[in-house]
Formats: C-alpha cells, structure tokens, sequence
C-alpha cells in the first residue's frame, strides 16, 4: 500500500448576472464566478489537488482556456478526467479537504450539500469530504472566491503495487550497478 497527497489552489473573480457553482452545486447569489468554464473554484482546486498527488500536470494542461470547447464547460468533467489519471496511476482517493475563501454567500447552509456532490464525484464517503469556508479578513479579495484543496490518495490494486516494486527495484539495481561501476556512464 503507497499513500500520495495532493494539494491545489483556484481563484475566479465574482461577476454580476453570472449564475454562481461551487462544488457541482448551484447555489442563489447576486453575482457568480467568471471563468472559460463554469467558474467552479472548489472543483478546479480540487482538479489540481488529484492531479497534482499523481504528478499529472494541472487543470490547464489538460483543458487549456485557449480552447473553445471548454468555454462555459461544466467543472465536473475536469474532476473526472482528474479521476481517470489518479486511476491510471493506480490510486484511488481516501479524503479531501478543503478551504474557501469569499465574503459571500455563507457556505455553512450549503456545506452538506457540497460535501455530499463532492463525495459522489470523487467516490468516497461524505465523511471524508471537508468543506470549510472563512471570510477574506484584511486580504481585499471581496471581489473573488478562493479555494484550497488537499487530497490523500492510496494504491488500489496488485497490478500497481507490483508496477512500484519493480520501478523500485529498478532504480536500486541502477544504483547497485552504479556503484559497481557498470552503470551508465
Ligand atoms: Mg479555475
């Protein structure tokens, strides 16, 4: 069993008649979150955290804002995708935590409902989903949303298990042989 945690980081600014999603969830607010796609702060630090616990790049190498077909995209299949690397790499998500930070709306109302979507996506159970929110004192954000996600990730399968062990065992014979003195030069 191998662990690898994840960390990642988004910020969208707040735009008048733009309707606001965080967490996949739609939620009532005078302003939303501008963005190519959805503006869906927490999904996109989320993105990043998966991707990142797998070193596979981040949210923009994958869907660069440059290409049209992401405009206005919903963040959730820039989560899936993010599932599918985590998976190619042989791990699965054990728990994710998260941080916003916005001056509104209140987030607490909405926490198990954003906790429950998140859960879903990411397929774990909403006890290990953390939402928390905190309000952008003395930093002059009013005008944006942050968020801040950590992901724990474990291996899933003997296949990757075995993949590691002989990546491993790789690396020690190369540094045997380099020792010896027969290694590349
Ligand atoms: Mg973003």
């Amino acid at each position: 069993m191998s662990f690898r945690i994840g960390y990642g980081y988004d910020s969208h600014e707040f735009k008048a008649g733009v309707p606001l999603v965080i967490g996949g969830v739609s939620l009532q607010h005078t302003h939303g979150l501008a963005g190519h796609s959805d503006g869906d702060v927490l999904l996109h630090a989320i993105t990043d955290a998966l991707l990142g616990a797998v070193a596979a790049g981040d949210i923009g190498s994958f869907f660069p804002p440059s290409d049209p077909r992401w405009k206005g995209a919903n963040s959730v299949i820039f989560i899936e995708e993010a599932m599918r690397q985590i998976a190619l790499a042989g791990f699965r998500v054990v728990n994710v935590d998260t941080t916003m930070i916005l001056a509104a709306p209140k987030i607490v109302p909405h926490a198990a409902h954003l906790r429950a979507r998140v859960a879903e996506l990411l397929r774990i159970a909403p006890e290990c989903v953390g939402i928390k929110a905190k309000t952008p004192e003395g930093t002059g954000t009013d005008n944006a949303a942050i968020a801040h996600a950590v992901v724990l990730l474990e291996s899933i399968s003997v296949e990757a298990m075995l993949r590691e062990a002989e990546a491993e065992a790789d690396s020690e014979l190369s540094i045997a042989r380099a020792i010896d003195g027969d290694g590349v030069q």
